[in-house]
Order: structure tokens, then sequence, then C-alpha cells
């Protein structure tokens, strides 16, 4: 891009990123006083999607199925698993959260509350809708065990034996998770799961030349990010954006860079007031900063699956992401996209990382004894514009049944957002029809990328008692980030 900006535009970037950068801190990143754990200092945490500080009253529910009444493993060994050994899932909780989340039982502070319990259901097939359904179903066993599920934060179900494997379900009342092992692994990621978190993904870019470290034409790897439990196989610690997303990180950890200059970066793993997120913002929208390239250094220590030698202690870690009060998942980049692995993902001292296009340029000048010194070059980020969604509302087919007809109509919704937006919802609703008539199979939402558009049917059963006639019809389109909506209408030609 041409980096010879023009006055005005600068003076448009800054007034952007002045006035929406900080209205938007106030407006969205609202804070909140806790007190740490030894109750003699209060400390500012930084306000996330999923806020969760202190101890979080945890139940397990190991299961069987009906047809297969063998547990392999005992109450004693999940015990430890998940609560008391020095490698347990609340020692890693306490680790990662500085002390500021652990998990304990009720009626056994310690060792946790267990249920142990058979369901009336055979172990397959394994769909997510199966695997929930198991979760309830021992849900409601253990409560005739005296299990009271609404005092906990989290019931984690455990099963054995059998070909189905684990799933968050952070929807469930309470969060939990259904788990098929009880190693650190398998707890830590379904327990990210259950707190809200997203999978720990990688980008992999092409450009000219090949795979390059970020373009306009990147795929998620999914797992890719091997630095993160939610991420490839392995315990290591969750990542720093995800520290702020939970709000286990103070005010003073992040800071987000608006100026060019030298900056210094402390390994996420320290408790600290120092600075342990540097992010610069790379796409900028009417409600504030949206995405930024987010910027980590570790070290070596418990629950990190690397060696003193790994990129990700000896290197600077880049992923992109958006602000911690929103949920959504982080990208790591790999800044030597000329071997397909990202274990050497990080930025290494001396090598400068250039975003070709924002013009934002990192320059690794130094790590020494875990702490990083970083020039940076802020660049131009990307302004998102926000439209209003448009659609329209087709006829599609009509179906005569005995109670009157079905109508299927399609609302085609596109999402006018500009390119650089965040991938929104769209909420179809309000569906403004005769009051007997009556909509069913209904669904309310759609995500949508920035320009993309959907198809989204609506069933209408109109009675036979209605009189032939042309009835309108509208429905109103929401994207649920900015607010704005279209209503969109049709005529329905009754003839019956
Ligand atoms: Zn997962």
């Amino acid at each position: 891009m041409d980096r010879n900006i023009s006055l005005l535009q600068a003076v448009l970037i800054i007034l952007v990123l002045t006035i929406l950068g900080f209205v938007g801190y106030h407006l969205f990143t609202n804070q909140k006083v806790i007190q740490s754990e030894s109750s003699t200092q209060s400390e500012t945490i930084e306000n996330g999607a999923f806020v969760s500080i202190g101890p979080q009253k945890t139940a397990a529910v190991m299961f069987t199925f009906n047809d297969n009444h063998h547990f392999d493993g005992t109450k004693k060994e999940l015990s430890e698993a998940l609560f008391t050994a020095p490698n347990s899932a609340n020692a890693f909780f306490k680790t990662v959260s500085y002390g500021r989340f652990w998990l304990e039982g009720i009626n056994d502070t310690l060792g946790g509350d267990i249920y142990h319990v058979n369901i009336p259901y055979s172990n397959t097939p394994c769909s997510p809708a199966n695997l929930k359904q198991w979760a309830l179903s021992a849900q409601n066993e253990a409560i005739k065990e005296g299990l009271v599920p609404n005092i906990y934060d989290y019931i984690f179900y455990f099963h054995s034996g059998s070909v189905c494997k684990s799933l968050g379900l952070p929807d469930l009342n309470p969060p939990g998770a259904i788990i098929d092992n009880f190693s650190l692994r398998a707890i830590a990621h379904e327990g990210g799961h259950a707190i809200g978190f997203s999978h720990a993904s990688a980008y992999t870019c092409t450009g000219g030349a090949g795979r390059v470290t970020l373009s306009d034409l990147c795929e998620i790897v999914e797992y890719g990010d091997p630095f993160d439990v939610m991420g490839e196989q392995g315990t290591a610690q969750y990542n720093g954006y995800k520290r702020g997303q939970i709000g286990w990180l103070v005010n003073s950890n992040t800071q987000t860079v608006l100026t060019d200059g030298i900056y210094t970066l402390f390994p996420i793993e320290e408790k600290t007031m120092e600075v342990q997120i540097l992010r610069i913002p790379r796409t900028v929208g009417p409600f504030g900063i949206e995405q930024f390239l987010y910027l980590e250094i570790r070290k070596p220590g418990q629950f990190e699956n690397f060696s003193v030698s790994s990129p990700a202690v000896s290197g600077i870690t880049l992923r992109l992401a958006g602000q911690y009060d929103k949920p959504g998942r982080s990208f790591l980049l790999d800044t030597h996209p000329e071997t397909e692995s990202y274990v050497d993902a990080p930025l290494m001292p001396g090598e400068t990382f250039t975003d070709f296009e924002t013009g934002i340029a990192v320059t690794v000048f130094s790590i020494k004894q875990n702490i990083a010194t970083i020039k940076i070059k802020t660049g131009a980020p990307h302004v998102c514009t926000y439209h209003a969604p448009s659609g329209n509302l087709n006829i599609i087919s009509q179906t005569p049944t005995s109670e009157g007809t079905i109508y299927l109509l399609h609302a085609d919704i596109t999402n006018n957002d500009s390119t650089y937006c965040p991938v929104t919802t769209m909420t179809i609703g309000n569906l403004d029809i005769s009051s007997d008539w009556k909509e069913f199979d209904k669904m309310s939402e759609v995500n949508l990328s920035p320009l993309q558009r959907a198809t989204h049917p609506i069933k209408l059963l109109v009675p036979a008692s209605t009189v032939s006639g042309t009835y309108p019809i509208s429905t109103i389109i929401t994207n649920i980030n900015t607010g704005l909506s279209t209503q969109i209408t049709t005529s329905l030609p009754v003839t019956l």
C-alpha cells in the first residue's frame, strides 16, 4: 500500500483512534475492582467477556452407560486429577490465573464433590447432541444422589470406555464439559470451553511467493497454536489474550501501542504489574478498535510444554485478536512461513515483521532474562465502516395440508459492513403476520462476515380459515454488533 498518507488522512486516522479508541475504552472496557487472594490490597482487573475470578465451586460426575457399567478410573483418581495433585486442573488454573481462579468442592472443599452414576443410554452414536444429552442425564442421576446443580459454577462429566470423545458445554446450566479421560490436557482444554474460550487458532496465509506470515488470503487452522492448551496437543498455558478475556490480568499488564517507539515486554507467566501484553491496533471501527496485533513472550515453567530453547521463549509470539470484552479467538501468525510448522512461529531477536496491509512493523531488539525490548511502528490501521444490513423476502413454495397452507419464504440477508469489520450475528425477528398465522421451525440468527450474504428460511402455517387476499408480511434483520437494522417486506397472495 502507498505509505505516503496525506495530512487529511493522518488527521482522520488520529481522530478515529482518539475519539473512538478512548470513547470506546470508557464505554466498553469498564473496570472491576477485586480483592486479591491475600485480601490486603485491591487490584483493578481488565473487564473481559467471561470475567471469572475467585473460588469456582466445582462438582464432577463420573457416569457409565446402560450397556457397560465399568468405569476405567476411580473417584480418588478423579479427585487427584481435578483438585489435589500437583499437576491437577485446579493447580493449572491457579497457575495460569496468578492465583486468581481455582476449583473447589462445596461438601469436600479440597477433594471436590464427585458423584458416580449410571445413565439409561448406550454410548452411541457420538453426536454432540447425544453427548449433551448424556451430560444432562448424568446430572439428573446425580441429583438423585444429592447433587444440587445450581450451587456450582461448573460441573464436569466424565465417561470412559466409549469411542466418544470430549465436548465443552459452556451453555449447560451450570456450564461444564463432558470429558473422556482424566488427563490435564483434556480437562484444561474442555474446561477452557466451559469458561467460554474458543480454540487457539492460527493463520496460514498465501502471498505472491507462496506461504507468507500475513496477507489478505489467510485460512484458519483451527488448533494451529502450539503455545496454548486450546490449540495443539499439550498443556501449554492459555495465552495472554485469553487471560484478558477472563479478567486474570490487571490493567497495567496490557499496553495498547498508539505511538511508534521502543517497548518492554515481560513474560506472561509472571504475576507482576509490568507489561505482559503489547497490542497494536490493526482495525478500527465506529465502536473503537476491532482487532489488534498481540505480542507476547513466554518463559519455561510448570504447565508449559516447551523448553528454554523454544522459540516461544527466545522470541516474540504474534497473534491477531479482538478486545478482551468480546468473545472471540486468537490467530497465531507464523513469522517463519518457509516451514509448515508453527513451533517456529515466533519472531526472533534481530528479525522484523511487517504487516504490508497496515504498515505495522515489529522488530525484536533483544531478549534478556525473559524480558524483551521491541521496536514498534504503528502504521495506519484498517478502518471498518458499518452499514445497515439489506435484504429481501421471497416466497419460495406453498404446500397444502389439512390444517392450512405451509408457506416457505426466504429472507436473503446481506451484511453490508466493510471488509475489515468483524464477523457479526444477524438476528431475524419481529415477524409481522396475521395473528392467527403460525411461524414454525423458527431459527432466529445467522453469522455473517462482511459483505457476505445468507438465505434464512421462514416457515408459516396459514390456517384454512384465512380469507383469500394479499397479506403484507415483514421481518426485521438486525446486526447485533452495531444495532443497525432493516425491515424487509413482501406481499403474500393467499388463495385457499
Ligand atoms: Zn476444543
